[in-house]
């Protein structure tokens, strides 16, 4: 069977299918430098570490990072998200990060040159909590969402210096992670709150079509973009 894999963009983010991350654990565990199972109330972490040398500061932060802000994403966007979770430290995986069936795959390297950026658990982490179907629409807005929540519920992005970007007139809706998520930001503002919640929930249910920004705004897409290129203030 034909695996299931969806690459959005390569160095930046990777949705993986459950079956693709779970079926390697079994190998990450037995040549983990260490395990460790974390729970608070009904959420727990297993952190397999196959780095050596991983910095334990920076793993107590992805951690406490975890236990802050999953909990309140879920409760948010999705009360059926996955309470079970596994981090992966793995120097053979040579992305930034990969979410996808409980699973969050980092790249000990990229820690080891942005040790602030903590809030990669803040965007994986709502990849998990969305959780969206194979089909369920476009990927700019599974992207877009995961940086507009990153931006909304981050703990800690000026540490990383991460911000949205100021709007440029190339940027198109469909650029996806923080030029999206900043759309989606103006939207929230100045169009209808709320609406994010429930693209969210569109998407996950697999209801999701073009004319969801009609319905919920009384506007298409292009006349939100148009709306928001005119006065992009957020
Ligand atoms: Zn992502």
């Amino acid at each position: 069977m034909k695996k299931l894999l969806l690459i959005i963009a390569v160095g930046m983010c990777r949705i993986a299918s459950a079956q693709d991350d779970w079926s390697r654990l079994d190998k990450d565990m037995d040549i983990a430098i260490s395990v460790d199972t974390l729970k608070e109330g009904k959420y727990s972490l297993i952190y397999i570490d196959k780095a050596k040398d991983f910095d334990e500061k920076v793993k107590n932060r992805l951690i406490e990072t975890f236990f802050n802000t999953y909990p309140k994403l879920a409760k948010k966007y999705n009360k059926a998200a996955i309470t079970k979770v596994v981090f992966v430290m793995d120097p053979d995986y040579k992305g930034i990060a990969a979410a996808g069936g409980g699973v969050i795959r980092f790249n000990p390297e990229w820690f080891a040159k942005n040790p602030g950026d903590i809030d990669i658990v803040t965007h994986e982490g709502m990849h998990l909590v969305q959780a969206y179907p194979g089909g369920s629409g476009p990927g700019w807005i599974t992207e877009g969402i995961a940086d507009y929540v990153r931006y909304v519920d981050g703990v800690d992005n000026d540490g990383a210096k991460w911000s949205l970007p100021d709007f440029k007139a190339d940027h198109h809706y469909e650029n996806a992670y923080r030029i999206t998520a900043r759309f989606f930001v103006w939207l929230e503002k100045n169009i209808k709150k709320g609406t994010i919640v429930k693209l969210d929930k569109a998407m996950r249910s697999k209801s999701y079509t073009p004319e969801f920004w009609q319905k919920q705004t009384g506007k298409n897409l292009d006349q939100l973009w148009e709306l928001y290129k005119s006065n992009p203030t957020i």
